[in-house]
């Protein structure tokens, strides 16, 4: 009999959520448009301690495709971009025409290097480019080292886009990710901190911000009762019936971090016991993740697989590191400035199940799997 499957990070719903969407078909909103998706913005925009705003859309990729628009970037611009993402970071800098430089990873957090990114800087400048954004992302949770980018953000004129969209409820130096670039991006997929079903938003730290997200969102309608035009917008607002869900995620987020993070004590305490694996973790404790996907770094690219593949035998749902855009054939041409490390963490390192839901029988299926197989890879 095969065992219910473990996957790595799966919807978890708090219990509220069916309230609100009953709420919303009492009062007939099933639209993109709606008192849920108002109150949403207000409430996840409290939740970060900072006078910042929030525009509600339907996902991370739209938020992201937002922020770059709004800082200017247009066909022919350079990006500066984090390697070790999703592709979904860099996705909307080719649907603006522009080109993304990539930047590889430090070890510490496994983010953005301030040193590659300055040397990129300087390579543009010298050619005579002004690369127009920095996008920084917070990996699996983990803070980058924002006081360092920032730095070269102020030093060099070049506004930060913080894609925090694994990292909701994360802290730097006591400061929520998502509010320290000119605008940061979150993500309501379906496997992320909490879930709309599909959704995203953009944090601002200004209303007429947030005002321009929300109007270029919903196809950039001027001030007329006929639809007047006069810049090209898209639809990309969420809906009311998807807010009405984060209502109810939002009243278990705090939760939602606090037992992910308890997942990754679970795992420390079996990596403490076996030697030669890292666990992915915090450098110091100015960093706090919320440890969206716990991750070890095994010896080679065939332990990892090995791994992989005896999990998988028992049903449990482990992913390789995400691969580095600098190596993906769709970025084939992309310049990139980094050492070999972000090359190797894809290579050697594995993600574990770590979502919120896990009950402690997963748990120990997941730690009696993997005990299993480094004890037979001591003999
Ligand atoms: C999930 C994710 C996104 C995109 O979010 P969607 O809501 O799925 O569009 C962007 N960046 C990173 C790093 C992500 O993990």
């Amino acid at each position: 009999m095969n065992p219910e499957r473990i996957l790595l990070s799966s919807p978890h719903m708090g219990g509220t959520e069916q309230e609100y969407i009953a709420q919303a078909f009492q009062d007939n909103w099933i639209a993109p448009a709606g008192p849920h998706i108002d109150l949403f913005e207000k409430r996840l925009a409290a939740f970060f301690n900072e006078k910042v705003e929030v525009a509600a859309l339907q996902s991370g990729t739209s938020a992201i495709h937002l922020g770059l628009q709004l800082l200017g970037v247009k066909k022919g611009d350079v990006v500066l971009c984090q390697s070790l993402t999703f592709v979904a970071s860099v996705n909307p800098v080719l649907y603006l025409g522009a080109t993304p430089i990539f930047i590889g990873s430090e070890k510490s957090t496994w983010n953005m290097c301030p040193i590659a990114l300055e040397a990129a800087i300087q390579d543009s400048l010298r050619k005579g480019i002004s690369p127009k954004v920095i996008l920084v992302v917070h990996l699996y949770g983990m803070p980058a080292k924002m006081n360092e980018i920032l730095a070269l953000s102020k030093q060099y004129n070049i506004p930060i886009l913080e894609d925090s969209a694994e990292a909701l409820g994360s802290t730097y130096h006591g400061k929520y990710c998502g509010v320290f670039g000119a605008f940061g991006v979150l993500s309501f997929n379906g496997n992320k901190i909490i879930t709309t079903s599909g959704g995203g938003a953009l944090v601002t730290h200004s209303e007429s911000d947030k005002k321009q997200a929300v109007f270029l969102a919903t196809q950039a309608k001027e001030e007329a009762t006929h639809y007047e035009h006069t810049q090209m917008g898209y639809n990309y607002r969420m809906s009311n019936i998807a807010a009405s869900i984060g209502l109810g995620q939002l009243e278990v987020l705090q939760n939602h971090v606090q037992l992910r993070r308890q997942n990754h004590v679970f795992y420390q305490q079996i990596f403490d016991e076996i030697s030669g694996i890292t666990l992915f973790q915090e450098p110091d404790a100015t960093f706090v993740s919320n440890h969206w996907l716990n991750v070890i770094l095994l010896n080679s690219f065939e332990e990892r697989e090995a791994l992989r593949l005896h999990l998988e035998r028992y049903n449990i749902e482990s992913r390789p590191v995400w691969k580095p855009m600098h190596l993906q054939p769709l970025f084939q041409d992309a310049l990139y400035f980094g050492d070999g490390l972000a090359a190797e963490l894809f290579d050697t390192g594995l993600c574990l199940p770590s979502g919120s839901n896990l009950f402690s029988e997963d748990l120990n299926r997941v730690k009696a799997a993997l005990e299993l197989f480094f004890n037979n890879c001591d003999l």
